[in-house]
């Protein structure tokens, strides 16, 4: 053992400790729990993508794709830009496809993101966020999101505290809408807001909407990119593995302003060079299914989310109904324990149903509320016998 080999991390993740997925996903697997904590589906995408995989393979599609991206997959993510958001993109010079929204992320926070540089954040945050800003030297500026309360339907927070969190020195806000872990759907009066500050502060916008299709009655996601003033200042980030339910495809992808998309094209390609061709293919298909496709998953997911609310309720754990994605927010503080690890690592372990703890996605030290986050991406037999678990509580 040698200094160097002993403690051989570089400064910028030395402090990184194992995600909250990885150990909830394993003590899951342990106490042979139910898996409502790690977010992916336990059903397959639609059988004609699966195929149209398998057939790219057979067809040969196996060497590496140009840099940006196939150019099928390209174009059809720009014809599903203009079919759903009205918006023009131009195929060959705003899109860049990558390994998951994660690589997206990363590398537009490495491209645009210098030493000191402050990034607004919208707490909680999924978890790669405050790497990312960690990785590129950046500063996180946070605005804490509330649960919903006597005077507030959804979740909120002060206009006044995101004033407050811009600066001479904002170079970018990262948002998700719809958000992961609170469910939140971002309103076109708060997007208005944003791209009012954003305009201030000649701040950029990278706009994580993985969740795009999965928004529930009564809500609509906006594509921040459509609301006056944030197009040539946004970068838009999603996902196939949430919309056709391959998360393991790791397929996703940028859409910018020719410039923005630059930043990141130049990272990307000394990151990971190329995205996995055949599923490229696969999902250039996807991409161009029928309008009933993305409305039936959203009326699907809508349906689980009713289940998993009403069991949650049943078993008083609080849950506040989200608008999209498949998560919901609970509070456990009736359970009355210390913190919301011991909270989750004991629904896990006791309650066999694993939950996530929401200060996994906070700043600091667990929290004294004691939220947890459940996914409901499952099938329903096995959001039944969550539920038949949870009753036990
Ligand atoms: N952003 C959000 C908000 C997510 O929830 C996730 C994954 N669940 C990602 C990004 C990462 O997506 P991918 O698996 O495509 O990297
Ligand atoms: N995004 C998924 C979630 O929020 C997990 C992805 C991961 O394991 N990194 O649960």
């Amino acid at each position: 053992m040698s200094p160097r080999t002993e403690s051989p991390h570089a400064r910028r993740g030395a402090g990184f400790t194992q995600t909250v997925f990885s150990e909830f996903s394993a003590l899951a697997m342990k106490h042979a729990a139910v898996n409502l904590g790690q977010g992916f589906p336990d059903f397959d995408g639609p059988p004609q993508v699966l195929e149209a995989a398998q057939r790219a393979i057979r067809d040969g599609v196996n060497q590496y794709a140009i840099s940006t991206g196939l150019v099928a997959l390209r174009r059809a993510i720009a014809v599903h830009n203009e079919r759903f958001y009205g918006l023009a993109v131009d195929a060959d010079t705003m899109v860049t496809v990558t390994s998951g929204a994660t690589e997206a992320l990363i590398d537009a926070l490495l491209g645009l993101v210098d030493p000191g540089d402050e990034v607004v954040l919208f707490e909680p945050a999924y978890d790669c966020y405050a790497a990312g800003v960690t990785l590129a030297g950046g500063v996180a500026k946070y605005v804490t999101l509330r649960p919903p309360d006597a005077t507030h339907g959804a979740w909120w927070y002060e206009p006044a505290e995101l004033e407050a969190a811009f600066s001479a020195r904002t170079k970018l806000v990262l948002l998700n809408t719809p958000h992961n872990p609170t469910g939140k759907v971002f309103t076109v009066p708060e997007l208005e807001h944003l791209a009012a500050l954003c305009e201030r502060f000649d701040a950029l916008l990278l706009s994580d909407e993985v969740y795009e299709h999965i928004v529930f009655s009564g809500a609509r996601h906006v594509r921040a990119a459509s609301v006056a003033g944030l197009g040539p200042r946004t970068l838009t980030v999603s996902s196939a593995g949430k919309t056709f339910s391959v998360t393991g495809w790791k397929v996703g992808w940028v859409i910018a302003p020719p410039k923005l998309r630059h930043a990141v094209q130049q990272v990307h390609q000394f990151v990971t060079f190329a995205t996995c061709s055949p599923m490229q293919v696969a999902i250039a298909e996807a991409l161009a299914l029928e309008d009933g496709f993305f409305a039936e998953l959203a009326r699907s997911y809508e349906q689980k989310r009713d289940l998993l609310v009403s069991a949650l309720d049943a078993a008083g754990l609080t849950p506040f109904q989200p608008q999209g994605s498949y998560f919901v927010i609970a509070d456990g503080t009736r359970l009355g324990f210390g913190d919301d690890f011991a909270l989750c690592r004991s629904l896990t372990a006791e309650a066999g149903v694993a939950a996530i703890p929401v200060s996994a996605f906070m700043r600091g030290a667990p929290g004294a509320r004691q939220l947890a986050r459940f996914a409901f991406c499952k099938t329903e037999p096995v959001l039944q016998e969550a539920a038949r678990r949870l009753g036990k509580l």
